[in-house]
């Protein structure tokens, strides 16, 4: 979406016990901040090392302590490119993540670069160091003293990307749902897997008990949860139908809940994965 269309919030928003939220105008993009009792999590890292840096700076408004652990929500560049600037921390992520990180990050850093070409300079400081405590399965529990809570990890199959996670904080009743749903704005989809991304958004759904704070936009519930649902699932089926022939390209791109210019692509990229062409 376009830059500071939104107001960002300047200030950590509590959402749950020691679990804060901070909104940045690029990107409209929000990170979380998890106190423990001897340190923080933070969840997403944002697009460089000036970016974190902004973080870390902005974090010392909730007290001194180090960061612990670092969450990527997936393997994309807003999400993971500040990672060195929190090291030691361990950092935490889908094995795919990881994978995505080091297979794409360069050729992320130049497209990037090439869209904001104001951006190029920090683009070009960014180290690029993917999670190193990944997990394969379903879900796992970070080791992260959270205030004697747990903050679990949840896989729930392809969408946005093939490695995005859902991070339960059960105890605070929020869920950091990334990239998978996103509001105010349609999802990128460039990467993602159109056909399967609604059923992956559907496990969310019994997930979203209080709070949902999507990768971008504005702290949603449950509601929101299953709007975004919808409007994917939308897309998945618009695709099924000009894939069988009963409707034309054009007429799907003017039946979706997105406008027609974000449209295409969501399309596009769903006819390319019932073609086979994703796997
Ligand atoms: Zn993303």
């Amino acid at each position: 979406m376009p830059l500071g269309t939104l107001p960002a919030m300047s200030v950590w928003t509590e959402l749950g016990d020691r679990v804060f939220v901070r909104r940045y105008a690029f990107y409209d993009q929000n990170i979380v901040a998890v106190r423990g009792d001897d340190g923080f999590l933070i969840v997403d890292t944002r697009v460089s090392h000036r970016q974190a840096d902004e973080i870390l700076s902005d974090l010392r408004e909730l007290g001194s302590q180090p960061v612990r652990a670092v969450i990527n929500t997936h393997g994309h560049n807003d999400h993971a490119f500040g990672n060195h600037r929190f090291r030691p921390a361990s950092i935490w992520g889908h094995a795919r993540c990881a994978r995505m990180v080091r297979d794409t990050g360069t050729a992320q850093i130049a497209k990037v670069a090439a869209a904001i070409p104001g951006l190029a300079d920090e683009l070009a400081e960014v180290v690029l160091d993917p999670p190193d405590r990944t997990f394969d399965g379903d879900s796992t529990t970070v080791e992260f003293d959270a205030g004697g809570r747990a903050i679990e990890l949840r896989y729930l199959g392809r969408g946005h990307t093939d490695n995005d996670i859902a991070v339960v904080i059960p105890d605070a009743n929020v869920l950091l749902a990334g990239d998978l749903v996103e509001n105010g704005a349609p999802p990128y989809f460039g990467d993602g897997f159109p056909i399967d991304w609604p059923v992956t958004v559907e496990r969310m759904v019994e997930l979203a008990t209080g709070a949902v704070v999507p990768g971008h936009g504005d702290v949603g519930d449950r509601a929101f949860v299953v709007r975004s649902m919808v409007e994917i699932r939308e897309i998945a089926e618009l695709a099924v139908l000009v894939h069988g022939g009963t409707i034309s390209l054009e007429d799907a791109i003017l039946r979706t809940a997105y406008p027609a210019d974000a449209a295409r692509e969501p399309i596009e990229r769903a006819l390319a994965q019932l073609r086979g062409e994703l796997d």
